[in-house]
């Protein structure tokens, strides 16, 4: 299960209404929720349904498929239906998927029905289809496919073209009594991004699903969306979000994670306090840390492990960490709960902190700290 939220996340959340995307509450005071993209071939359903169980094992929350053509809607039922996780189809364009993929029994759809406008009374169909089977919907506004219209008006994708693109598309939905939606208004600079959002929580109440949209290679990636969500999610604004990443989807639910935990939003796992070491180590701290963090890998109970490279400060933060070590003349001494248990040969610390690592994490266990 996720964890629970911890006593201080970084900020109050903006108050927003709750849509449900499968068992999933997303807005309403829900936990942040963390999302991916599967990139296989939706038509592909073993290749497909393989990439989600691997996203569910990262964390992934839930999982967005593409739906370009009517072999992938063909597949959506069978997918939405072994998934373990809830599915949203992403659709563009086409109406007659967007009634496949409510019909396959998908979570939720992500379609711009400014995009199917043109299809006359297409819109107040979905509306009807989606309130039939308790389907939300997103509507996920893009910098790179903006209304001709807006783009024409605003000159560019500016924090004002999104929103207004935005809430225009919310009321061809409003028009026929539906607001069961969440909006995304996605740009690929954070800067424009974080405005958007601003100003789209200030004129709204839909739950908002953040996303730094081709965010880039996962470093830069990783540092634009987490830059953003931080921006957005300190003051309060966002209830799911997508890191994009040109990596593999479960890297992008990695990411979102650790952007989550860093902000209180939700509980913290394993925490390596590593010094950057200095001129004053007296030991490999980069080796030593990862070594560390190899071997505590999965661990689900929050545990703060300080890896200290002296003995100037790190005595201090040893002690304040559940477990830590510092290290120095050739040996460590380790410290659990702030108390010096031992002190062993710099070729014993490794083990030695994974050893009491796992007791600890055996009590938290026992004492019901852990998820
Ligand atoms: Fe330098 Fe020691 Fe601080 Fe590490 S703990 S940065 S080695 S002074």
């Amino acid at each position: 299960g996720v964890p629970e939220v911890p006593v201080r996340p970084i900020a109050e959340r903006r108050v927003s209404r709750q849509i449900m995307v499968g068992p999933v509450a997303v807005g309403g005071g829900a936990p942040v929720s963390v999302q991916s993209m599967t990139t296989t071939r939706t038509s592909d359903i073993g290749a497909t349904l393989q990439q989600i169980a691997e996203l569910t094992a990262s964390g992934c929350q839930i999982v967005r498929v593409a739906c370009p053509t009517q072999d992938d809607a063909d597949a959506l039922a069978t997918i939405a239906r072994k998934s373990q996780i809830p599915v949203i189809a992403d659709i563009h364009f086409q109406p007659k998927y967007v009634f496949a993929a409510i019909e396959a029994g998908c979570a939720a759809v992500r379609v711009n029905p400014g995009n199917i406008k043109q299809f006359d009374d297409k819109v107040k169909e979905i509306a009807r289809a989606a309130k039939d089977h308790g389907t939300p919907i997103r509507i996920g506004v893009n910098a790179g496919s903006l209304d001709r219209r807006l783009l024409q008006k605003y000159g560019r994708a500016t924090p004002e073209a999104l929103v207004e693109s935005a809430l225009w598309e919310a009321s061809l939905f409003e028009e026929h009594g539906f607001r069961d939606i969440k909006i995304s208004v996605k740009h690929n600079d954070p800067v424009v991004m974080v405005a958007a959002y601003q100003q789209l929580a200030e004129q709204c109440d839909y739950p908002l699903h953040l996303g730094v949209t081709e965010a880039g290679p996962a470093f830069q990636g990783t540092i634009k969306s987490a830059v953003a969500f931080g921006a957005l999610l300190s003051r309060g604004i966002g209830d799911t979000i997508r890191v994009s990443l040109s990596a593999p989807p479960a890297e992008e639910v990695k990411v979102g994670i650790q952007i989550l935990e860093s902000l209180n939003l939700r509980q913290r796992r394993l925490e390596i306090v590593s010094c950057p070491s200095c001129g004053r180590a007296q030991v490999d701290v980069y080796k030593l840390a990862d070594e560390v963090t190899a071997g505590l890998e999965g661990m689900e109970v929050p545990l703060r492990v300080a890896v200290m490279g002296c003995v100037v400060n790190g005595p201090g933060e040893a002690r304040e960490a559940d477990l830590g070590v510092a290290s120095g003349n050739g040996k460590g001494q380790i410290f659990v709960k702030g108390e010096v248990v031992k002190t062993v040969p710099e070729s014993k610390i490794v083990e030695t902190l994974i050893e009491e690592a796992m007791k600890i994490a055996e009590q938290m266990e026992q004492d019901g700290v852990a998820s």
